[in-house]
């Protein structure tokens, strides 16, 4: 597959990895918006949450629950989001599901 995100779970273009499990494989954004920039990716490749099955419901929890622990992990416990683009108005650039765990700066409300 020609997919930027299963590459780099493949190992064959290079990431800064934070965390990898038999579900996930987590690393630095390349171009960072905060202090704290992961993006969590589902080994399994689908393209976002509108192609999600039933079957992937544990991954997409898993996900969240490992965000909680890099919080935790990264010191950024006092504010942080997890945020999925959801399709092109919204600035989704890959279309392999990522989670963005974002933190270590203090962030307005509503989002751009
Ligand atoms: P999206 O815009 O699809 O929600 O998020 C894609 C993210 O992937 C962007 O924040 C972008 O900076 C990041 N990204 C794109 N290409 C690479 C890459 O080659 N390596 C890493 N580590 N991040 C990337
Ligand atoms: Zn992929």
């Amino acid at each position: 597959m020609d997919c930027l995100f299963c590459r780099i779970i493949r190992g064959e273009i290079a990431a800064k990895k934070v965390y990898e499990d038999d579900q996930v494989f987590a690393f630095h954004d390349v171009n960072p918006q905060a202090p704290v920039h992961i993006l969590i990716v589902p080994k399994k490749h689908f393209a976002g949450l509108p192609q999600a099955q039933a079957e992937d419901a544990e991954v997409i929890g898993h996900s969240h629950l490992v965000a909680a622990k890099l919080g935790r992990e990264l010191g950024i416990d006092h504010g942080y989001r997890t945020v999925y683009n959801v399709g092109p108005d919204s600035g989704q650039s890959v279309f392999h599901l990522h989670l963005h765990l974002i933190g270590g700066r203090k962030m307005s409300w509503p989002p751009g």
